[in-house]
C-alpha cells in the first residue's frame, strides 16, 4: 500500500494546476488520469481575455484572477523548465458603429486598464479586412499553450512517481477517514474530471451544462497579425508563421467529441469575414467544456464525505480561473478557510439525494 496526502483524478488543466500547487505547498499527490478519455484541455486555445465582448464588461473577478494566473504560470515555466505563456493584445474588429461607441465610453473609465482608449481606422496587418467602424485593442490578454503545459506537467509528475495512467474505476474507491483506491491510501481525494463528472457517482447530481466546442488549425500564409490575436465573432490565434488556431463553436445538444461539417462551415464563414486570403484547414478538433448552469466553478467537499472534493466547472475560462481557485481550495483544506459561496459546491446541496 502506498500512502499519499491527495489522490487527484484527472490531469487536464484543472488537475494539473491543482497538483502543481499542492506539491508546491508540500503535499504528496498521486494523479490518476487517462488522457484519451477527454480532449477539452488538449484542444483549448488557452486564451485569456480580461473583458467579455458581449456587453463589454470586465470578465468576472479579473482583477484578482489575472495577477494570480500570471504568477502561477510564470512560476510553473521556471519549475518545469518549459515555455507555455505568451502575453498578447487582442485586436477587436468592430462590426457596427454601436460597438465602437461603447468601446470609447468603457475604455475611458470602467475598463481603462484593459482597453486601448482609441478607435483606430487604419490597420497595418496584411490581409486583415478593414470595416467601416474601425478596430481597437484589448490589453493584458494572451494565451497558454495548454498542450505544452499539460505535457510538461505530465513529465514532472511521472518523474516524481506521482502519475498513474489508467481509467479511474469509481467502484474500487473505498470512502472513509482514510480513502483507499486499489493499492493507494490517501487522506483526501479530489476529482478534477472535467465534463466526465457525469460518470462520477459521487458528484453526478450537480447541474452541469456542458458545451461542445470545435476549433480549426489553419494555414493562412499571406496573413500577418503580428503577435496579436484577432477577434471578430471568432478568434484567430497565431501559432507560428502562417499558422493559426481558429474558433470556437458552442453546441449544447451534440455532446459527442466528434468533429462536424456544420462547425467547419460556421468557422470558415467567420474567417472569411476577418481575412481576405487563402485558408487551408490542417486540422479540426472537438472537446466538451465542463460548464455549469450558473456559469461558475464548482469547488468543495462532498455533502457526505468531507475528505472527498470536486475541483471542476471551469467552463470556457479554465486558464484564468484554475490557478486562483486551486489556491482557494488549498486554503480551505489546510487552514479551514471558507470557500466563497459563489463557487462552493454546497450551493447545489438541494440537488443532492442522500
Ligand atoms: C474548443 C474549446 C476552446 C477552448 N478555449 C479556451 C480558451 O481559449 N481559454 C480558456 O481559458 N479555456 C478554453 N476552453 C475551456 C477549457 O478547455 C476548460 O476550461 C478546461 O480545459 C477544463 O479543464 P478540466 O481539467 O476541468 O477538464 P478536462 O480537460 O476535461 O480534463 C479532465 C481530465 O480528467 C480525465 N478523466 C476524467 N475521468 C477520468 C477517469 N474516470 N479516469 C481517468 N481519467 C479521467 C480526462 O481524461 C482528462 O484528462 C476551451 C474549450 C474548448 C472545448
Amino acid at each position: 500500500m502506498s500512502d499519499t496526502d491527495f489522490i487527484v483524478v484527472g490531469q487536464g488543466l484543472a488537475g494539473s494546476v491543482l497538483s502543481l500547487k499542492l506539491i508546491e505547498q508540500g503535499f504528496s499527490v498521486k494523479v490518476i488520469d487517462k488522457p484519451e478519455l477527454s480532449s477539452c484541455s488538449k484542444i483549448a486555445a488557452g486564451i485569456w481575455n480580461p473583458v467579455v465582448f458581449k456587453r463589454l464588461t470586465k470578465s468576472w473577478m479579473v482583477d484578482d484572477l489575472l495577477p494570480e494566473m500570471l504568477k502561477f504560470y510564470r512560476g510553473a515555466e521556471t519549475k518545469l523548465n518549459s515555455k507555455f505563456i505568451t502575453e498578447r493584445n487582442i485586436l477587436k474588429i468592430f462590426s457596427e458603429q454601436q460597438e465602437a461607441d461603447l468601446w470609447q465610453v468603457k475604455s475611458s473609465f470602467e475598463l481603462k486598464n484593459y482597453l486601448l482608449n482609441e478607435v483606430l481606422s487604419e490597420n497595418n496587418f496584411k490581409h486583415v479586412k478593414k470595416t467601416a467602424y474601425g478596430h481597437s485593442k484589448v490589453l493584458q490578454a494572451g494565451n497558454l499553450d495548454v498542450s505544452v503545459f499539460l505535457n510538461a506537467t505530465k513529465d514532472f509528475l511521472a518523474a516524481n512517481d506521482s502519475l498513474i495512467n489508467e481509467v479511474f474505476d469509481h467502484s474500487a474507491l473505498k470512502a472513509g477517514e482514510i480513502i483507499t483506491y486499489k493499492n493507494v491510501s490517501a487522506k483526501r481525494i479530489v476529482f478534477a474530471d472535467g465534463y466526465l463528472v457525469k460518470n462520477n457517482p459521487y458528484f453526478n447530481y450537480l447541474p452541469f451544462k456542458p458545451a461542445k466546442g470545435e476549433v480549426l488549425t489553419v494555414e493562412m500564409n499571406d496573413l500577418n497579425t503580428g503577435n496579436n490575436i484577432i477577434n471578430k465573432n471568432a478568434f484567430l490565434l497565431p501559432l507560428a508563421k502562417g499558422l493559426y488556431k481558429a474558433g470556437a463553436t458552442y453546441n449544447w445538444e451534440d455532446l459527442s467529441e466528434n468533429t462536424t461539417g456544420d462547425a467547419l462551415k460556421e468557422l470558415l464563414s467567420k474567417l472569411e469575414k476577418i481575412a481576405d486570403c487563402e485558408i487551408k484547414v490542417l486540422a479540426q478538433e472537438a472537446g466538451i467544456r465542463p460548464s455549469v448552469l450558473d456559469r461558475r466553478p464548482v469547488i468543495g467537499p462532498h455533502p457526505k464525505h468531507n475528505n472527498m472534493y470536486l475541483f471542476n466547472g471551469f467552463g470556457t475560462k479554465g486558464v484564468m480561473l484554475a490557478p486562483y481557485f486551486a489556491g482557494h481550495l488549498i486554503n480551505h483544506v489546510k487552514d479551514g478557510k471558507a470557500i466563497s459561496k459563489d463557487v462552493c459546491l454546497s450551493r447545489f446541496n438541494h440537488f443532492f439525494v442522500n
